[in-house]
């Protein structure tokens, strides 16, 4: 029997993504799959039911229908506790599940006795390279911090000269070089600015020059577990306060994206280094939803604080929903490689390294160990 895979119409509010894009559908069908999409579920993000229709799925007018009839749910968000009781027991649920910030929702999953994957616990390992969801939203996330800057600023990035004069490079200062910041660096550099980047961990530095930024060099390597940034002592805080409010207070426009995982964002940008900013400077804060690393930015918030604008945007991969969609969609198509055999059954031994540690929730219990401690300490 063909595994029956959906795709709802996201319900979060501002979310405009769509989990399936039809070129994915396409592939889903002809592996023999049973493909449903709710009616205009990809229209905020640039796909019509009728292209769906083209690429071999059937389009479903309510959410009752769509959940009762699916082995396997794809979404973007995660379902919300009214979504879960609409999906019959046993069935598999695959999103960016925000686990530690939405225990209500995994609650919710685990009572239905769903099985739940969060997109965002792969692991970082080669062969999961083409599911990492993390890195392709981030990708449309840095990317749109700099053309949002670019469009708050009151200057030009690029070197002009015109018969009305020269016009100097606007100076883009991007701090935090992971995934993120290094597309918002190359998307800097294609605008013509005059980039500089900035990461604790060292290795960044390479990647920063090979896009033709300058590396902003502090004389410490904060690289911890698994690759990602490690929190700062005391005393390298107070080295990379004083070389990144400098570097600050020099620049048109600057895009933060520092992040550690499972923490709050780090405050790199306090409130006296934003007194020191130049007039017309823009800040836009990719860690918003962390925390920010801007001491006065305010998530969702587009801020004046004397002539500096401060924005906090709150899912920006949704601001361009049709390349995010595309891309996310992508990696799901690579994890289904996983979870469905090539004779169209669902797998239910979940040894495999990535499906293991990106396993939530199943038959009845929350199996990501923070997420069930979080939930069992009542947070
Ligand atoms: P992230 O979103 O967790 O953090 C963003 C960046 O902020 C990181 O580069 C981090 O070093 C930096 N940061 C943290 N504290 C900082 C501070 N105080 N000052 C300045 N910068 C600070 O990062 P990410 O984009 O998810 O990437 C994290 C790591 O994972 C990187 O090493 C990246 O190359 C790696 N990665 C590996 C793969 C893979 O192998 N498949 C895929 C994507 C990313």
């Amino acid at each position: 029997m063909a595994v029956c895979v959906v795709a709802p119409k996201e319900v979060a509010s501002g979310e405009k993504r769509v989990a399936l894009v039809p070129e994915v559908v396409g592939r889903l069908a002809k592996a023999g799959n049973r493909v449903c999409i709710e009616t205009g579920a990809g229209e905020d993000a640039g796909f019509t039911d009728a292209e769906f229709t083209a690429a071999g799925a059937q389009i479903i007018g309510t959410p009752k229908e769509l959940y009762g009839s699916a082995d396997l749910v794809l979404k973007v968000q995660p379902p919300t506790a009214a979504e879960s009781k609409l999906m019959r027991e046993g069935t598999v649920v695959i999103a960016l599940m925000n686990a530690s910030r939405n225990l209500d929702l995994v609650a919710a999953m685990r009572d239905r006795n769903l099985t739940a994957f969060a997109l965002e616990l792969v692991p970082r390992i080669t062969r999961a390279q083409s599911m990492d969801a993390l890195s392709s939203q981030a990708t449309a996330a840095g990317y749109k911090a700099v053309l949002i800057g670019a469009g708050l600023s009151p200057r030009f990035l690029p070197m002009l000269t015109t018969a009305a004069g020269t016009i100097r490079p606007a100076k883009v200062l991007i701090l935090g070089a992971g995934v993120a910041g290094l597309m918002a660096i190359a998307t800097a550099r294609r605008l013509g600015g005059m980039v500089e980047g900035y990461d604790v961990r060292r290795a960044a530095g390479e990647q920063v020059r090979s896009l033709g930024a300058k590396f902003l060099e502090l004389q410490i390597n904060a690289e911890g577990a698994g690759g990602y940034a490690r929190e700062l002592t005391p005393e390298e805080k107070a080295l990379e306060s004083k070389m990144v409010s400098d570097a600050v207070s020099q620049a048109d426009l600057v895009i933060t994206t520092a992040a550690i995982p499972g923490r709050k964002a780090p405050v790199l940008v306090t409130k006296e280094t934003v007194g020191r900013m130049k007039p017309g400077s823009v800040l836009i804060d990719l860690a918003a939803e962390t925390g920010g690393n801007c001491e006065l930015t305010k998530a969702g918030k587009t801020i004046q604080v004397n002539d500096v604008t401060i924005v906090g945007p709150l899912n920006l991969p949704s601001q361009t929903a049709y390349h995010a969609s595309q891309m996310y969609s992508k990696n799901l198509q690579a994890f289904l490689g996983l979870l469905v055999t090539p004779d169209g059954k669902l797998v239910t031994d979940y040894s495999d390294e990535i499906l293991a540690a990106s396993l939530l929730v199943t038959a009845g219990a929350v199996r990501h160990k923070p997420t069930a401690d979080l939930l069992a300490a009542g947070k």
